[in-house]
């Protein structure tokens, strides 16, 4: 096995540089812990980026992986296949309700990407917008929806059409969407903006603004989605019911894995108008059906909601000036620094806890849903301790 000396020199000699990156390298995953190559031990409040909902190596994942990785890894998607039938199926089951279909694709900026594609080939229309803190993806149409300059600047021109309205400001809308409008998309809480939750009154408001004014609803649960904010998808905490909405990071426990639902003002989309080779292969399909399995069996959402309101009260009641607010919805919890975050977060590491920025001045905290209440305990301790340092 390589020394982690040896595993850090490699990525920083080979790897394309686009990562800042801490001097850790990973090497093993259970529930909510991982493992670096010294042996030490974390709690992992990073997840993957909010993608190992069901914790690290679930062992039904990867049974159902594996199982499916020994039959068939790729089918065309001009074939039929069992396990992409049996999710499609579920994905429409378990998402809110007026979501009859799926797109099937690898990653978040991908189903962003769709839904961008879909809202422009079913209106006619162009015109695409997004709020201000957005976030979206990285490739030129999910980047035109996303505000943060340092990712949009270098890439000029972007997609034309797109406007950016602020957030949880139903005027802002009511003067920005009108007849040209293809689509407006938007977080249910943003996260790589800030942690901001939207406000249920909002979000209503802008779904039915859409329907008046004959545009599509984008909601964008890549990152709040399957069971992270407590409900299987946080649309169900406001009750709403978008045109398309894009899901990622959790969908299949660990592996890449997109889609996007559509609804039914939308209906099944002309042939070849779309595709992907990879989306929808049978082991990604074998893992996010497990994935879906163990989110229900385990109540993983009911969870989410607990060990939040746990982690919240806990950050609340540290009694540090350095702290502007905390917020949040279940296991996507934001604590807002008077200062940059990013000193903090190496304290934490070397205090065993793995935690995330959002924009310069928020800790994020985006644990496995499977956490134990002891582990937040621990959390709270450890953050208690780096703000007093
Ligand atoms: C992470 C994220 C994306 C992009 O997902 P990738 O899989 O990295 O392309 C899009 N939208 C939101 C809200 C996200 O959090």
């Amino acid at each position: 096995m390589l020394s982690t000396g040896s595993v850090i020199d490699l990525e920083e000699r080979y790897e394309s540089g686009v990562y800042p990156k801490r001097p850790l390298a990973l090497v093993r995953g259970e529930g909510a812990r991982v493992w670096d190559a010294d042996g030490r031990e974390y709690i992992d409040c990073i997840g993957g980026h909010g993608v190992a909902n069901v914790g690290h190596s679930h062992p039904t994942v990867v049974e159902a992986m594996a199982e499916q990785a020994r039959r068939l890894m790729i089918c065309p998607n001009g074939f039929y296949n069992e396990q992409r039938a049996r999710l499609l199926a579920e994905l429409v089951r378990i998402a809110p309700s007026g979501l009859e279909r799926a797109f099937l694709c690898n990653s978040g900026a991908e189903a962003v990407e769709a839904a961008l594609k879909i809202a422009r080939l079913v209106t006619g229309r162009s015109k695409v917008i997004a709020a201000m803190r957005g976030f979206h993806g990285r490739t030129f149409g999910a980047l035109s929806a996303t505000w943060r300059r340092e990712y949009r600047g270098p890439f000029a021109p972007l997609v034309p059409g797109f406007e950016f309205v602020p957030y949880n400001r139903l005027e802002a809308m009511e003067r920005t969407l009108d007849k040209e409008t293809a689509a407006v998309i938007l977080e249910v809480v943003q996260g790589e903006g800030g942690v901001i939750p939207g406000d249920g009154g909002y979000l209503r408001g802008v779904q039915a603004m859409c329907r008046e004014r004959g545009a599509l609803f984008i909601v964008d649960e890549v990152q709040t989605g399957f069971g992270r904010t407590g409900r299987m998808f946080a649309s169900e905490h406001h009750g709403l019911q978008p045109d398309l909405m894009c899901v990622a990071k959790g969908i299949a426990g660990g592996l890449p894995m997109g889609a996007v639902l559509i609804g039914t003002r939308i209906g099944p989309l002309p042939k070849r108008v779309h595709g992907s080779t990879f989306g929808g292969n049978p082991v990604s399909c074998a893992a996010a059906l497990a994935t879906i399995h163990v989110l229900e069996a385990e109540e993983l959402p009911k969870r989410a909601v607990e060990r939040g309101e746990q982690l919240l009260q806990g950050l609340l009641a540290i009694p540090s000036s350095k702290v502007r607010e905390v917020r949040g919805m279940g296991l996507m919890v934001g604590m807002e620094l008077k200062e940059k975050a990013a000193p903090y977060l190496a304290a934490l590491a070397e205090r065993g806890i793995l935690a995330l920025s959002a924009g310069a001045a928020v800790l994020r905290f985006l644990p496995p849903l499977v956490i134990g209440p002891a582990d937040v305990d621990t959390v709270v301790e450890q953050v208690a301790a780096v703000l007093e340092g």
